[in-house]
């Protein structure tokens, strides 16, 4: 398909929170046509709870869909609404200190209620359901991808939203030149479940735990383990995920036939924090069937586009959920490219140029917060080499660590990739 003078063909591969919310941007610009493709039967996500920073919020505004987002989302009530967690002691939920995002707090929805929303937003045939990609070409003219049921579509570009096992990332690293890039086990694996608030409450007061606990989102700290809890659904539900890791192994893997989730129990569970104090067990009696989640990660990869294929989100940068900011990245990532492509001028440029400044701006810093994710959870963990388990300094430390990820100025990259491009300044 020749790039025709008015239109630019965009294809996205992948209907998880990148892709869906690019594609709902980029719908709206009446000289782009766009296609997603989404191997699975509808979208779907896990019914669990996802949260934003003040930087993902502010991407979300910036896509158009702070009013759904704004219909569901959670914030801790007044007068905590600022908290993003408080940092406690595993053993007796001993306080020691907070992290504070002013006027955002500890923003989150439920996973399936966020993209229900975005996916309702979508018009009629933008999404096409059980087409799995399984390969890519591209020439000068265009790209092309091939799904399993043997059609093919044919885009002017092809962004790659797939997420962490995506089947588009080893083309653009091919081209690029570069080896492949495998999703790694990270040596820690997550329980998951959610309680009913008026549950958990009870259960505190049955047993003197402080109930402020179940209001404020929460983090426990321990050696090789940690405990996250926040309140999803307008407060109704407390999300919690509880992290164990095995750091006997400096390079650990996970067996290629195990699935990366599967049911556990209860029992198991508990036995992995029979050390821990009262708050942080009774939230996991009340959780009898948990899910367990073998956390993997990518390396940083050294592109994330080759000619007139992109890779946005987990496909590109899947990282440890340790500061609740994989998703808000693939909104970052799916902000810039649609404010370019958004742009007019884009149907006078190269379509390649814009892939290759959206590669240059949101590269660094995506990888900058994928390296940071991970020294998060050396921090919870009490295995950070300089703050260790003292306390003082744990929650020195914590408490600005995550500003330069939150302030992050989102108008700047745009400045920055505009300049890059040669565009001129929009009035
Ligand atoms: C325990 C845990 C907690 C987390 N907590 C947070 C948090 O609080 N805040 C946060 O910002 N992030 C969090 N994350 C990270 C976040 O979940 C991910 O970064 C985000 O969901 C990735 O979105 P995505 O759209 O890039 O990919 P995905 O959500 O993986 O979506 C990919 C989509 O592509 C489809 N697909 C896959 N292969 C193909 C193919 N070949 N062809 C067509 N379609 C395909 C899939 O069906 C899926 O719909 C957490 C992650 C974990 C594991």
């Amino acid at each position: 398909m020749q790039t025709s003078q008015s239109t630019l063909h965009i294809g996205i591969v992948g209907g998880g929170i990148a892709g869906v919310a690019l594609a709902l941007d980029l719908c709206r610009h009446t000289h782009l046509s766009v296609q997603l493709f989404e191997s699975a039967p509808a979208f779907g996500e896990v019914g669990a709870g996802v949260s934003f920073g003040a930087n993902a919020v502010r991407a979300i505004a910036g896509l158009g869909i702070a009013e759904p987002y704004r219909q569901i989302a959670d914030r801790t009530l007044d007068p905590w609404q600022d908290i993003w967690f408080e940092w406690r002691r595993g053993e007796d939920a001993g306080y020691l200190g907070a992290s504070l995002a002013e006027g955002v707090g500890q923003s989150s929805v439920h996973r399936a209620d966020f993209l229900d929303a975005l996916a309702s937003q979508l018009p009629e045939g933008i999404a096409q359901f059980g087409k799995r990609a399984v390969s890519v070409e591209q020439d000068a003219e265009q790209a092309r991808v091939l799904f399993t049921d043997g059609s093919e579509h044919r885009c002017d570009l092809l962004i790659a939203a797939d997420g962490i096992k995506s089947s588009i990332r080893d083309h653009v690293l091919q081209g690029l030149g570069q080896p492949l890039a495998a999703p790694r086990f990270s040596g820690t694996c997550a329980y998951r479940g959610m309680i009913d608030s008026q549950q958990l409450r009870a259960a505190y007061r049955a047993r003197g735990v402080d109930e402020h606990l179940v209001d404020v989102p929460q983090m426990y700290l321990g050696l090789d383990a940690h405990i996250l809890t926040f309140p999803v659904k307008q407060g109704r539900l407390i999300n919690v995920v509880a992290f164990i890791s095995d750091r006997s192994r400096p390079d650990p893997s996970w067996p290629s036939d195990s699935p990366w989730v599967r049911n556990a129990s209860q029992e198991e569970m508990l036995a992995a924090f029979t050390d821990w104090g009262d708050a942080a067990r009774v939230l996991l009696e009340c959780i009898p069937a948990p899910t367990l989640w073998a956390l993997h990660e990518l390396e940083e990869l050294p592109g994330y586009v080759h000619g007139r294929v992109g890779l946005i989100g987990d496909a590109a940068h899947a990282m440890l959920p340790h500061q609740g900011a994989g998703a808000g990245q693939g909104l970052e990532d799916a902000w810039l490219l649609a404010r370019l492509l958004a742009d007019p001028q884009v149907l006078t440029s190269r379509p390649q140029a814009v892939l290759e400044v959206y590669d240059a701006i949101r590269r660094p810093r995506a990888c900058r917060v994928q390296r940071t994710s991970w020294e998060a959870g050396e921090l919870y963990e009490l295995r950070d080499p300089a703050v260790a388990d003292d306390e003082q300094l744990l929650g020195e430390t914590l408490a600005e660590r995550f500003d330069w990820l939150w302030d992050h100025d989102l108008q700047s990259d745009l400045q920055e990739a505009r300049e890059q491009l040669g565009w001129k300044v929009l009035v």
